[in-house]
């Protein structure tokens, strides 16, 4: 009856698609996915330039030169960064030339200052040098008219100033969902009013906007539904109107009053799939409307936050025009024996860490009740304890998932 993680998070991608572009300003575009190839509007670098601070020779007068058979050159100028004068060397003379500065005709390579003394206008070399020595070429990292970036690439800090060296000030991005998250339960009050015996506080909406925040996606808060049928039915109804992505917490379970799936059929939804053979997380479920996608998600806090992790945020990612879900999985000794029933992978909270032999090691966090927030405070990884294993030994090869 329970589907298997991948199994649950390959029909999630299958069912996910990218949304349609739209133009942003580059400084606005931080972690969308290019909608675009982008094409090389001119040479990178734009024209050879010194990459160092030092000065501009005929490799001919530095034949045979070093620390103890320097040479000396007559200074007849200077180019700084921004300069575009057109001062010409012959042989026995030099040129001053910053880092930047366009490399004049004439000069055939740059020595670095570190290999050579000044005295006035006379500057000794104790050093040969080679044929574009300290050169940075025009053209050398990317030619003009080629594809630099293709579309679907995530812009990252590197593209955003790669596009800015390029002048390239809008680019088309693939839209982000509109996701609209709905808390569940009769116990829950909103923080900042008082809480009577048997009420806690929601700390779903806040756990799970905070994640939807870190991808800065816009969220809609269609606040705390009652275990009511009525109740559930206007406010999943409304979410669904206004959403990509709903995510609904809470209720979705095997319990009396659990009647958000009950709520879904009746709206229509398609369920695709209802509880993952997964610790935390087994109440899953997962439908569609057309292309929006319908999340319900456990209601103990590890267990919503885990799946977000797992299941809808890859799925929010490819509807934002990922192609390729990559999650960063590593092997690492585990530092501790883990023990459970088998029939469920596990993901258990923990902390990579590497020792004093260069070793890298994993140990679960403390607190791994699935409603024990403070078990996450700490872990920077997920360890995957196998369905079929009840046993993973102090010592053992685990693979882990990093999560941040
Ligand atoms: P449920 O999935 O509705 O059966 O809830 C499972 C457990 O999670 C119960 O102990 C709930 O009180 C708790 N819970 C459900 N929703 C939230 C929430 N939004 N914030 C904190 N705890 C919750
Ligand atoms: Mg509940």
């Amino acid at each position: 009856m329970l589907i298997d993680y991948h199994s649950a998070l390959r029909l999630v991608l299958k069912h996910s698609s990218h949304l349609g572009a739209e133009v942003a300003n580059i400084e606005d575009a931080l972690g969308s996915f290019l909608a675009q190839d982008v094409i090389a509007l001119a040479d990178l670098p734009r024209f050879t330039s010194s990459a160092v601070d030092g000065y501009g020779v005929k490799i001919a007068d530095l034949i045979n030169v070093d620390d103890k058979n320097p040479a000396a050159l007559k200074l007849v100028g200077e180019i700084k960064a921004g300069d575009s004068s057109k001062i010409k060397i012959q042989r026995g003379e030099c040129l001053r030339i910053l880092t930047g500065a366009p490399i004049p005709s004439g000069v055939d390579a740059v020595v670095m200052k570190e290999f050579t003394k000044q005295d006035e206008i006379i500057i000794s070399f104790y050093t040969s040098a080679n044929l574009g020595d300290n050169f940075r070429n025009k053209g050398e990292e990317f030619r003009k008219g080629k594809i630099i970036l293709e579309k679907y690439t995530q812009i990252n800090p590197a593209v955003v100033g790669l596009l800015a060296s390029l002048g390239i000030k809008k680019i088309r991005i693939h839209k982000k969902p509109r996701v609209a998250v709905l808390v569940t339960g009769n116990e829950l009050v909103e923080i900042g009013k008082k809480l009577k015996f048997g009420q806690i506080y929601d700390s779903n909406f806040y756990s799970l906007s905070s994640s939807l925040k870190q991808m800065d996606i816009d969220i809609i808060n269609l606040g705390i539904a009652k275990d009511n049928k009525v109740e559930l039915l206007k406010k999943v109804r409304l979410g669904l109107k206004i959403s990509d992505l709903l995510l609904v917490s809470g209720g979705i379970s095997v319990g009396e009053y659990d009647y958000v799936q009950e709520i879904f059929d009746k709206l229509k939804i398609k369920k695709i799939f209802w509880r993952i053979a997964i610790k935390p997380g087994k109440p899953t479920y997962f439908g569609t409307i057309g292309k929006k996608l319908i999340f319900g998600l456990p209601g103990n806090p590890v267990a919503s936050l885990l799946i977000f992790n797992q299941i809808v945020k890859p799925a929010i990612r490819k509807m934002m025009g990922e192609i390729k879900h990559q999650p960063i999985i590593l092997f690492a000794k585990l530092d501790e024996e883990l023990k459970k029933r088998s029939g469920r992978l596990e993901l258990v909270r923990g902390i990579l860490r590497e020792d004093s032999k260069s070793e890298i090691i994993v140990a679960p966090t403390k607190r791994q009740g699935s409603h024990m927030l403070g078990g996450m405070i700490d872990a920077n990884c997920l360890i995957y304890f196998p369905m079929d294993k009840s046993v993973l030994k102090k010592g053992s090869i685990v693979k882990v998932v990093l999560m941040k």
